[in-house]
């Protein structure tokens, strides 16, 4: 039976503003009289946010459609549109944005009859969540229980009905064995499918991947092979043949390591051809990430009993009913909606997590319960993990998880790695970094809210039975009060800094604005300068500083070392929960210790000579104008040199693999880019074109009359473009700043045609969801910077049109240049263009069916970047007016006629 609904609803877009009832018929509004409306009277929408920005209004609140769904469907996938929420629901979609405000109401009037639903399946919790929310005057809350049937007795609530894991024993190591030719392609054929054909590439792909899990002959010299496989081969299922008949054969696990999260996706699909029972899938493939992905049951109990407020404790109810029915509990790329934290703002979101590692382990009552526990455990027994380059990284680089070290190991989007080690092997004494050591150590001070405990709190019963441990506690305290406080950027811009680190971080501020040559000073944005020569009194700062660290080092070693004690000679009371809360600990101990020695390690460059492994530079962070962050910065210059100590050097076998794994360079450049250089056995080297038909399927066009720094020509040629285009592209900026402006000059323009425009950085939704709403609508264009570059994969009708707006020039920041210096100048500088522009025209064509357009608008693009793009795609530098005819009528069937053309072009253009 459908709900009456007595509240008028509201959508906005950028063509205009409809407001409707059941009753009455949609009016258009202007702004104000929408705002006032909503102001007066409840009204339903779908994302609040959203619709608050299209009307310029601050904060907006009202039945927010996508809540309610949250609330009736925890972890169910949808796409926060119209369009996507008919689907979701099984209803007509509306055709027009005047029909929306109609749809609304029938779709809310829908999700509320669900709620009556014997077949309902998700019905456990709700009614107590319900009540809780009623109390939190959540808007739907009075509407959802006039449907609720009250339960007949007390319903499992989440931290009893999720299921505890199970210790297992530990994994013996793998056998040796070898894999057979034979063997490797039988599993390959059984994988792609008995009817489908295996293409060659694919099988020569499956059989170089085989090679790494030979047995191997030297301790510390891996197999690592670098394979670089154009886009289309089937690389996936060509590395998962070997990988799975090894894992099974060897009773051993094989960690494919990924650096998107839509290749772990795929991942994850590919592998059920492997494991197509669900039982057995579950129990051989395990999905890893960082545990500041998963929901902390403990953070979210705290937030559910008070911790939170308002709104952020409405998104925590929402939270507790999802993790009842999530699979996994990954908040950032699992069934967690991605809109969801946003309509609160991230209100909280991230709290929610363990992103701090306060994690009490055995000490914690849902230890046996926890996402994080159960996803590390399940990974001990798996024969494919699939995890991410930044958790590879980190449980390297902190010792993590020694007993479950991988040992063969592939790296798909391997070009990559580079990335992800110099930032998991970057050091930073900040003012951010250091008052979160503050926090770690004391805990809240002053009025902060939550379960947030200081070291004293943690470890109480270690300091009431070892007097050694409780002093070093106490100490560990005092000397933390010399770190950063609460307030710490404002006495800094007062010039009154407190405490010997403030003292440095404002010598800081004062030397970078002094020397910084970026001019950045005007455009708000970060400022600069080299750690060289620095100014007496950051010289004196300095040893002050590195003075405050090594007092608070002093006590946080010995602490250390007295839990050591204590896990080695356990006391009566040092039950097994007790024993793994000190292991925890010991842990987290460690790594704070570390950090520590690093940045009194960067101090003594401060006073001392420059130590040619590192980069180091003092830096401003703003956004637009205001300071968020200062402080010094070091950077490995080569970060795959402890990549190769502490990962490749311990495995058995590393395939690094791409489809741009040269980066647009040699195989010396994918060496360095993956540490294969650093190793003692050379690498081996393999390589596949793609089989697409580039000459048929794409056309890259360089638009040669558009003014540099004109942002009404760039916007104009935008709109010109996505309009001929009727959609379906994917714009992407090197400046947030020049996207920005696009946006705004275009928005309102393209939706009056029927062609809605998205954009990170302007619209108040996650990058993965703007994806999902783009590919969903082939009319949708959607704007972006380097998230998009790479982490995009629409293929088929939906992306048909790439617009770059210039050639990716890397940043001319202090890190670029010394690696520049380091690694051939200019050529350096090649080698990075080519490999973003390839990695931005790679979104175009995804399947053999795709066809489209690159269109590069920048006359300034020298012949020599042009090897970026596939070899035998067609390129033309032609005017604005040229490309957008070519863009409207599509790609001519006469590839010969463009691909002539294009080289009688660039004859007579050359650069
Ligand atoms: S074991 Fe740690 S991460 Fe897991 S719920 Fe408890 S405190 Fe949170």
């Amino acid at each position: 039976m459908e709900t009456p609904l007595a509240f008028p609803a509201l959508h906005a877009s950028h063509a205009g503003i409809w407001m409707g009832t059941s009753k009455v018929q949609v009016q258009t509004i202007g702004k104000g009289e929408a705002a006032g409306r909503a102001a007066e009277t409840p009204m339903v929408m779908l994302n609040a946010p959203l619709v608050a920005q299209r009307l310029g209004y601050a904060d907006l609140s009202g039945l927010d459609l996508l809540e309610l769904f949250a609330f009736i469907y925890p972890a169910r996938f949808a796409v926060p549109t119209p369009k996507g929420m008919a689907k979701a629901l099984d209803l007509t979609p509306p055709a027009t944005d005047q029909e929306v405000p109609q749809f609304l109401l029938l779709a809310a009037r829908k999700l509320l009859s669900v709620l009556g639903d014997a077949a309902w399946d998700q019905r456990e919790g709700a009614w107590d969540s319900a009540l809780a929310l009623m109390r939190l005057r959540w808007p739907w809350a009075n509407l959802v229980l006039a449907q609720l049937k009250k339960p007949e007795r007390p319903e499992r609530w989440l931290f009893s009905r999720l299921p505890e894991w199970e210790e297992a024993p530990p994994r013996t190591p793998p056998r040796v064995v070898t894999l057979q030719a034979d063997a490797v392609q039988q599993r390959l054929a059984s994988l792609v499918g008995g009817s489908a054909e295996t293409r060659q590439g694919q099988r020569d792909f499956a059989q170089a991947a085989a090679e790494i899990f030979a047995p191997r002959t030297r301790k510390g010299e891996p197999h690592m092979l670098l394979a670089e496989a154009g886009t289309g081969i089937g690389k996936t299922l060509g590395y998962l043949a070997p990988a799975s008949l090894w894992a099974t054969a060897a009773d051993g696990t094989v960690w494919i390591s990924t650096f998107t999260k839509a290749l772990q996706r795929q991942l994850v699909r590919e592998a059920k051809r492997i494991y197509p029972d669900h039982e057995t899938f579950k129990s051989k493939v395990v999905v890893r990430k960082g545990r500041e992905n998963y929901l902390c049951l403990l953070n979210l109990e705290d937030a559910l009993q008070g911790g939170f407020a308002g709104r952020a404790a409405t998104l925590a109810h929402l939270v507790a009913r999802w993790a009842a029915y999530s699979h996994d509990g990954d908040m950032i790329g699992g069934d967690l909606p991605g809109w969801l934290p946003t309509l609160f703002r991230r209100n909280g979101s991230t709290a929610l997590t363990d992103r701090r590692g306060e994690c009490i382990y055995a000490g914690c009552p849902h230890y046996k319960k926890c996402f994080i526990e159960r996803a590390a455990r399940s990974s001990v027994q798996a024969e494919i993990v699939i995890a991410n380059h930044a958790l590879m990284m980190v449980n390297a680089a902190r010792g993590r998880e020694e007993q479950n070290r991988p040992s063969r190991i592939i790296f798909d989007e391997g070009h990559h790695l580079f990335d992800a080690a110099d930032s998991m092997f970057a050091a930073a004494l900040t003012g951010q970094e250091t008052i979160e050591l503050r926090r770690w150590v004391i805990g809240p001070e002053g009025k902060a809210r939550g379960r947030r405990r200081g070291l004293s709190a943690r470890l109480a019963d270690v300091a009431s039975y070892d007097e050694e441990g409780g002093l070093a506690i106490e100490m560990a305290r005092v000397a933390a009060e010399a770190l950063p406080g609460e307030g710490w950027l404002a006495r800094l811009a007062e010039g009154t800094p407190s405490g010997p680190i403030e003292r440095l971080l404002a010598t800081i501020r004062a030397m970078v604005f002094a020397r910084d040559e970026t001019n950045a000073t005007e455009s708000g944005y970060g400022l600069e300068t080299e750690l060289a020569d620095p100014d007496p009194s950051v010289i004196d700062a300095a040893a002050d500083a590195a003075i405050a660290l090594e007092a608070l080092t002093r006590p946080l070693t010995v602490l250390g070392q007295r839990l050591e004690a204590m896990i080695a000679d356990p006391p009566d009371w040092l039950d097994g929960s007790a024993r793994a809360r000190v292991e925890g600990a010991t842990a987290s101990l460690s790594w704070r210790i570390d950090t520590v020695r690093a940045w009194i390690a960067m101090l003594a460059r401060a006073v001392g000579p420059v130590d040619p492994e590192y980069v180091d530079w003092l830096a401003i962070d703003r956004f637009e104008g205001r300071e968020m962050d200062i402080g010094m910065h070091r950077r490995w210059l080569d970060p795959m040199k402890p990549v190769a100590e502490i990962v490749l050097k311990p495995s058995h076998g590393v395939l690094a693999t791409s489809a741009t794994l040269r980066s647009g360079g040699d195989w010396k450049n994918a060496e360095a880019r993956t540490g294969a250089l650093h190793l003692d056995r050379p690498a081996t080297h393999f390589s596949a074109m793609s089989p697409f038909d580039y000459t048929a399927q794409a056309e890259v066009l360089i638009v040669t009359d558009i003014k540099k720094g004109d942002p009404a020509a760039l916007a104009g040629a935008y709109a010109s473009l996505i309009t001929a285009s009727g959609g379906g592209v994917l714009g992407l900026f090197t400046a947030i700043r020049r996207l920005r402006s696009t946006y705004a000059r275009i928005a309102d323009r393209l939706a009056r045609d029927g062609l809605p425009l998205y954009a990170q950085h302007v619209d108040p939704i996650d990058t993965g969801t703007l994806v999902d709403i783009f590919r969903d609508d082939p009319h949708a264009s959607l704007l972006g910077t380097d998230a998009l570059r790479d982490g995009v994969d629409v293929p088929g009708h939906s992306l048909r049109l790439v617009i770059m707006e210039q050639v990716p020039w890397p940043r001319p920041n202090i890190l670029h240049r010394a690696r520049r210096l380091k690694h051939g100048g200019m050529d350096y500088d090649d080698r990075m263009i080519r490999a973003k522009m390839a990695q931005a025209f790679g979104r175009l064509i995804r399947s053999a069916d795709d066809k489209g357009h690159f269109v590069l608008l920048s006359s300034a693009v020298p012949s020599r970047l042009l090897s970026a793009f596939p070899p035998g795609t067609p390129i033309r530098r032609i005017t604005l007016d040229e490309a957008v005819k070519s863009v409207k009528s599509g790609l001519s069937s006469d590839t010969n006629l463009r691909q002539e053309a294009g080289q009688r072009l660039e004859e007579s253009n050359p650069i």
